[in-house]
């Protein structure tokens, strides 16, 4: 296929193309670290790459993918069992690091390549088909041990060509990032978007709402967040007119990886005058859906299918919707250009995620608009309450829980009732420990909003929800016993 950076082999220039703190890349200087990576890496078929927020991690990456080699990122900050799985899941023939990088057992025990940001190589004639493997990425492990999604190089290509399109994403865009390099969000949107365009990454190394304001102030145009980080914009933004009027000047916010209550949505809007555009992808689809740049705002849904991506809804048995009403809950499903490949060395993962014509099941469960517009509420396999003969989305109670002012962050689960089938649950953080709102409080309020079959029927109080690093919620650790 054609090369997924054109603007490092097609005649790099002097345009910055990577700022991590306060060193940089212009994208000849690049063309040429990566270069550089590239000889060293040649027929290596996949490669570790100990991916902290670094400058040298962009490099190890791009350059494994000039020499047509697959990267597979790790986690630095993952438990040697975890890292010990992946490394013998994946099988990777060395490892990229940074000069200094200090690796645990089980990654020190790999051939080990430091990469040099200044080094200087010839960039090689990219010939590698679209079909061969760009990426092993690990899912989040948010429902389950997490597998190995094997990412094809059209995929990455498409999707972040798709995204130009919904984003009017160019080369004159400046991101800020300030989340981690492992995952799709941080890796393939963060990093590898914007050098497809032939734009500029600026890294924060670690995320606040005041550095990632500064940079918007100074010229960056976008930001890439998780739900998590614009929890903290929108609570800071209200107290500071002059960082609100750094916000209200992006010419993109964008939000993904989980949803983006509802609440927070609105309290950015109200401070800044501007949406939140909200984006939903996993590891093994890469982007599916997003709200468009040029389309109305749509707080609390996902947007619309993104260009070459065909999405439907299924019932419990596989019948696909005939048509969407913006009330029925359906699977989504997925076919595209963007799909991965398989689950490494999982074959019968593989086949249970496909149906017979090439969908895949997302596990992802949503309503969806007749004009076409997808609402998640929720996973399948964790936020879907089947109570009373209701199905409920733990989404939208989670959403009007976070609008009562005595909460501060909520999930809803369902556990199993004699009488109802499952009863719906409400953990819930309070914004004022010492005066925490109670039971019938919450349920009038949530059935205020939605309807009474919706109310929460136990309240369990927490100091904080068990996330993980994307900020997802890790509803399996949330179980009876643990609230307070
Ligand atoms: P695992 O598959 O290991 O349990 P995970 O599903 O969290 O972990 P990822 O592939 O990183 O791993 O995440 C994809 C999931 O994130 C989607 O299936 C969806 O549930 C959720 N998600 C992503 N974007 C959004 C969004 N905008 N709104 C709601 N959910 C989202
Ligand atoms: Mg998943």
């Amino acid at each position: 296929m054609s090369s997924l950076f054109p603007a490092l082999t097609d005649d790099p220039g002097e345009r910055v193309a990577l700022r991590f703190g306060d060193r940089s890349l212009t994208y000849a200087r690049l063309a040429a670290a990566a270069g550089a990576v590239a000889g060293r890496v040649r027929g290596a078929g996949r490669v570790a790459v100990w991916a902290t927020p670094t400058l040298e991690t962009a490099v190890a990456v791009v350059g494994t993918l000039l020499a047509g080699a697959a990267a597979v990122p790790l986690n630095p900050r993952s438990g040697g069992t975890e890292l010990a799985h992946i490394l013998s899941d994946s099988a990777p023939s060395l490892v990229l690091a940074a000069p200094g990088d200090v690796l645990p057992d089980p990654v020190a025990g790999l051939p080990r390549v430091d990469v040099d940001a200044g080094a200087r190589g010839p960039v090689p004639e990219d010939r590698t088909a679209g079909s061969e493997p760009a990426l092993v990425v690990y899912t989040s492990g948010t429902t389950g041990p997490p597998k190995g999604a094997v990412i094809p190089r059209r995929a990455v290509a498409h999707t972040l060509d798709a995204l130009a399109d919904a984003w009017e994403w160019t080369g004159d865009d400046v991101l800020v990032h300030g989340l981690p390099l492992f995952h799709v969000h941080g890796l393939v949107l963060g990093v590898l978007g914007p050098l497809r365009r032939g734009g500029t990454v600026r890294h924060l190394g670690r995320f606040d709402p005041r550095g990632a304001g500064r940079e918007l102030s100074d010229g960056a145009t976008m930001l890439f967040g998780v739900p998590t980080m614009y929890h903290r914009i929108a609570e800071e933004l209200p107290g500071d007119p002059e960082l609100a009027a750094a916000y209200a000047g992006a010419r993109l916010l964008v939000s993904g990886s989980a949803a983006l209550p509802v609440h927070d949505h609105e309290r950015i809007t109200e401070a800044t005058g501007r949406r939140v555009v909200e984006r939903y992808g996993m590891t093994e689809t890469l982007m599916n859906t997003s709200v468009r740049a040029d389309g109305a705002p749509r707080p609390g849904t996902v947007g619309v299918p993104l260009p070459g991506v065909e999405l439907r809804l299924v019932e419990e048995d596989g019948t696909p919707f005939a048509a969407y009403d913006g009330e029925r809950v359906g699977e989504i499903q997925v076919r595209g250009p963007n799909l991965f490949t398989e689950y490494l060395n999982r074959p019968e993962a593989t086949a249970a995620a496909f149906t017979a014509d090439g969908w895949f099941r997302t596990g992802d469960m949503a309503v969806r608009e007749s004009d076409g517009c997808v609402r998640i509420v929720g996973r399948k396999a964790t936020d879907l309450i089947k109570s009373g003969g209701y199905k409920i989305g733990a989404g939208e109670i989670e959403n009007a829980l976070l609008e009562h002012p005595g909460v501060r962050e909520a999930a809803v689960t369902g556990e199993p009732d004699a009488d109802l089938g499952e009863r719906i649950v409400a953990w819930v953080v309070p914004a004022d420990p010492q005066s925490p709102p109670g039971l019938a409080e919450l349920a009038g309020h949530v059935a205020g909003r939605l309807a009474p079959h919706k109310r929460p029927r136990v309240l369990r109080l927490l100091d904080a929800l068990p996330r993980n690093d994307m900020g997802k919620i890790m509803k399996r650790a949330l179980e009876p016993g643990a609230g307070a």
